[in-house]
């Protein structure tokens, strides 16, 4: 018995296609920002195009995105100031 066990995904959606694993572009909102994600590993209904996503790539995003995953939220996050740009104008100097 030397055959790959693939265990072929019935879809949950129209029952007559088979999820194909696939790589696709992820995308998701990081608060404002929508982050995309290529190659993402995924699942695609070869019959009606349903996505099924990988269960742990999205865990192994969430905690890429999410640097306070499992850890108690801070009470306050400092924002550090933006720095002035420099306005290159200087008083011309005084010459005698
Ligand atoms: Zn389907």
């Amino acid at each position: 018995m030397d055959t790959i066990n693939e265990d072929p995904i019935p879809c949950v959606e129209c029952h007559a296609g088979v999820l194909q694993p696939r790589r696709v572009t992820y995308f998701t909102w990081l608060g404002r920002e929508l982050i995309t994600v290529p190659h993402f590993p995924a699942w695609v209904c070869d019959v009606c195009g349903r996505r099924e996503y990988d269960e742990r790539a999205i865990q192994w995003l969430n905690i890429l995105l999410d640097p306070n995953a499992g850890k108690p939220t801070p009470s306050n996050r400092r924002t550090p100031p933006h720095p002035r740009p420099q306005t290159g104008i200087h008083p011309p100097m005084p010459e005698s």
